[in-house]
């Protein structure tokens, strides 16, 4: 069998695992991490960086980087960068072929199959569109795998002999997820789950930016428009202090002038846990209802639950382990890294698709996580009013699952029915999300009242297929709602295929050279004055080093480099930096 790699696709990192050795394992990108940033730039030739030294562009050319884009997924919205455009599809396919290649360097072959994984509570619309960008990536979407359920699927599989129920609290960059299961001798049945799309790290750290903005007068939003260096800039020492008060008392937020440079005595901001706390209590608070509705749903207590998983990076932070510990009156569990759990877990999906003996005692049952419908009207006396929602498959159903609805006609000779169909838990059609729309015509002349048979069918990937049947005839009428996204017909895909097609990627050997460029440059602008002409001259000799392709001059340009960001204050951690190779040198 040919390798499937699992990909745990992040709205802030992603990462890539394999099944190897009878385990799985995580792979590294070309910086010798494992976890990519999911932000793809564009540097002045117009070829593509992604990750890291994407991350690092970010901060002094915001205007050529995009991120959290996993939050687009299913809309229609497009950026612009360096004079192209771009949807969040092309946007994750940039950041899944990143991730392709690592694994093809990693395993010495080439890679066509994946496992992705979705938050659970990504609707139709969201998982196709994260299928077609694994397509647009040159990769074959063998499974898209819930988010929590990967993450029980590490804890299923490290712990085979366990015997509980459990609750996953998956809190991302931009997605959270709850989700109950039941653990028993190597079978992992999903009884319910519930989330949000739109709650993540991400408004944590917009908050922390939104109060030292505030503090000073600004407003975010404006800010963001009018002054974007000094929000990118915010951004990351916000990020940083948020992340360093996961396992300290206090963090300090340097605050940049207006051009987004930090001057010798720029102010700083000091925050301890209890002030952001007081800052991102708001946020915290939304965790309650989805975690409430999970349980509801399961038909369980809390204290019903022997243990409470946490899963996705920011669940480190300490409001939420410290609200979690609240809740369940217990502390959770954390024995494998949140932010590896899930590409872990994919990768185990992974294993069991490619019947790895390995995995041959696991068995898994997933659900379908909202309730999905149909359009219908009401009778009210004599009149009609439409826009009800008629549920065909109602959520937590396990799945793969067939339920089958009656609809009628309600005029007398009525030829045609249209059937929308809509994903949610409300009553009425407005208040949830339309998925598509399918016309049942040459319906044979009658009474009003005639009977068509709609049957939704919701495949283990959490693509819905629906069919309709005339009463009485034998025609029969389906749409699948898999293959396109929302909106995107055959020609649009053809058109993003091209686009990615036509776009360059930065060598992948070079970008940890470039990586260092980027940082270097962003140190000029944050040291004080000594240090900038000295960091300055450095990185000018590095630059031209590398031009020159004499090795012995790369090296020492770069060491020297190094040294001189140690010396004025800004250590670069290169990693493994012995493997740093020059061009295609990879001595
Ligand atoms: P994920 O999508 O699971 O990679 O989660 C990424 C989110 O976790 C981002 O918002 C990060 O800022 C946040 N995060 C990662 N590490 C930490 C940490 N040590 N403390 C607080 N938040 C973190």
């Amino acid at each position: 069998m040919p390798p499937v790699i699992g990909i745990d696709l992040g709205t802030s990192n992603s990462l890539c695992a394999v099944f190897d050795g009878g385990r799985p394992r995580l792979i590294t990108n070309a910086h010798g991490e494992v976890l990519t940033p999911s932000i793809v730039g564009v540097d002045d030739k117009g070829q593509i960086l992604v990750g890291a030294t994407a991350k690092e562009l970010r901060v002094t050319r915001p205007a050529s980087c995009v991120w959290a884009f996993k939050r687009w997924m299913g809309t229609e919205r497009r950026v612009e960068i360096a004079g192209r455009e771009f949807g969040p599809q092309e946007l994750s396919a940039m950041v899944l072929t990143s991730l392709k290649h690592d694994a093809e360097a990693a395993l010495g072959e080439t890679v066509h199959h994946a496992v992705i994984t979705v938050p659970a509570y990504f609707n139709d619309n969201q998982r196709n569109a994260t299928k077609v960008a694994g397509e647009l990536a040159g990769l074959r979407v063998l499974r898209l795998l819930n988010e929590p359920t990967a993450a029980a699927l590490t804890y299923g599989f490290h712990d085979r002999d366990a015997e509980r129920r459990l609750i996953v609290i998956d809190l991302g960059g931009g997605t959270f997820d709850v989700t109950v299961m039941d653990v028993f001798q190597g079978t992992l049945e999903i009884i319910s789950t519930a989330g949000e799309g739109m709650l993540g790290g991400e408004d944590f750290t917009d908050r922390l930016v939104a109060w030292v903005l505030d503090g000073r007068g600004l407003n975010l939003e404006t800010a963001e428009m009018r002054q974007p260096l000094l929000v990118a800039r915010l951004r990351r020492e916000c990020e940083v202090a948020k992340c360093r008060l996961s396992d300290h008392s206090e963090a300090s937020i340097r605050i940049p002038d207006m051009s987004g440079r930090f001057s010798d005595d720029c102010p700083i901001v000091t925050l301890d846990r209890s002030e952001f706390q007081r800052i991102v209590d708001p946020i915290v608070e939304r965790l309650a209802r989805p975690i409430g509705k999970a349980i509801r749903d399961s038909r369980l207590r809390p204290e019903d639950l022997q243990e409470v998983i946490l899963a996705g990076g920011a669940t480190r932070m300490w409001p939420v382990r410290e609200f979690v510990e609240k809740y369940f009156g217990r502390p959770p569990v954390c024995t494998h890294d949140p932010d590896e759990v899930v590409a872990l877990g994919a990768a185990v999906q992974a294993a069991l698709m490619s019947d790895d003996a390995a995995v041959s005692d696991m068995v898994m049952t997933d659900i379908c996580p909202f309730t999905l419908g149909v359009e219908i009207c009401k009778e009210f006396g004599q009149s009609y009013a439409d826009g009800y929602f008629l549920p065909v498959i109602h959520r937590n159903t396990t799945i793969p699952v067939s339920r089958e609805q009656i609809v009628q006609t309600i005029r007398p000779n009525q030829q045609e029915v249209t059937l929308s169909i809509y994903q949610g838990d409300a009553r009425k059609v407005k208040d949830n999300v339309l998925l598509g729309r399918l016309t049942v015509s040459g319906i044979p002349p009658g009474p009003s009242g005639l009977v068509v048979h709609v049957r939704f069918t919701y495949d283990i990937n959490g693509i819905l297929e629906v069919e309709a049947f005339v009463g009485g005839t034998t025609k029969h009428f389906s749409t699948v709602l898999t293959h396109n996204a929302k909106n995107l017909s055959k020609r649009e895909i053809a058109a993003a295929v091209r686009l990615m097609q036509s776009v360059k990627f930065f060598p992948r050997d070079d970008v940890r050279n470039q990586r260092l460029v980027l940082f270097a440059e962003r140190v000029v602008g944050e040291v004080g004055t000594f240090g900038r002409s000295e960091v300055e001259m450095a990185l000018d000799q590095f630059e031209q080093a590398m031009a020159s392709g004499e090795r012995e001059w790369f090296y020492a340009a770069r060491r020297g480099l190094l040294e001189t960001l140690a010396a004025v204050g800004f250590p670069y951690d290169a990693g493994d930096d012995e493997e740093t190779s020059h061009g295609d040198d990879d001595s």
